[in-house]
């Protein structure tokens, strides 16, 4: 069984064959997919896929960083009122990006910090998204004060040093579709660390593997996801199924899978 823990598939790129793509999933062993929130507008897409596909689809709650802006306040009330009526199954996707604007700096980094804590409080693990920004969110997260769980790095893109850390803190790493890119620099990190700290993700509708590049992604894209790694590892697509299937398991462990 493979496990997508990172899928947007709640957005209306998928409006037209959300079904299919479920079906498909099943049809390529994609059994469990983890829906991360955007902000407020979308909160309410992310609980009815995961309502209306309750064995399948399960919801995250967060402010992705890209969203943060002057009402960053308002919007953070919103969301952290809505965990008291809904069972998530992470704090997520929450973090720093400044790939595409440092315009709100000091509240991205307000919004991150504020959302960890809620992660200790609510006893949730919390799901990062981090450009451009990897050792600032590091540090972050290391000196955030008593994490309960786990957090999962997704679409982690550092450097070996930035993995050994990650590592060294108990947390995994999100992998997707850029493994499969060619001189993707993460084969080298693939290579000397376990697989103990990987989960897999697809990141759609975006971050398409290859030979679908350029195309949307979906969620029953993953195989060739694992299939990469497992290239790169030398073991079997079997092996890194089972193995990241059982890392997710233990990161999103308040949902029994
Ligand atoms: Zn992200
Ligand atoms: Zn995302």
């Amino acid at each position: 069984m493979f496990i997508d823990t990172h899928t947007h598939l709640y957005l209306e790129n998928f409006d037209k064959d959300r079904e299919d793509i479920i079906a498909r999933c099943k049809e390529k062993g994609v059994h469990k997919l983890f829906l991360p929130n955007i902000d407020n507008t979308t909160l309410s897409s992310v609980k009815k896929l995961a309502n209306n596909n309750p064995e399948i689809c399960f919801a995250m709650n967060g402010l992705h960083p890209c969203y943060v802006k002057e009402n960053v306040e308002e919007v953070l009330e919103v969301l952290k009122e809505d965990f008291s009526n809904y069972e998530y199954a992470a704090v997520g996707e929450i973090g720093i990006d400044f790939y595409w604007d440092t315009t709100y700096t000091e509240e991205q980094i307000c919004a991150f910090k504020k959302q960890i804590n809620w992660s200790s409080e609510l006893k949730l693990p919390f799901v990062i998204h981090s450009r451009s920004s990897l050792d600032l969110t590091i540090r972050i997260v290391g000196d955030a004060v008593c994490i309960p769980n786990q957090c999962i790095f997704h679409c982690f893109d550092g450097t070996v040093e930035h993995a050994n850390k990650i590592i060294d803190m108990g947390m995994k790493m999100g992998i997707g579709g850029p493994i499969t890119y060619k001189k993707s620099k993460l084969v080298d990190v693939i290579r000397s660390i376990d697989l103990k700290h990987i989960v897999l993700e697809t990141d759609s509708p975006y971050l398409t593997p290859s030979p679908h590049r350029g195309e949307r992604n979906e969620s029953s894209y993953l195989p060739l996801v694992a299939k990469r790694i497992a290239d790169i590892k030398e073991v079997s697509i079997e092996e890194v199924a089972e193995v990241t299937s059982e890392n997710a398991k233990k990161v999103l462990s308040n949902i029994d899978l």
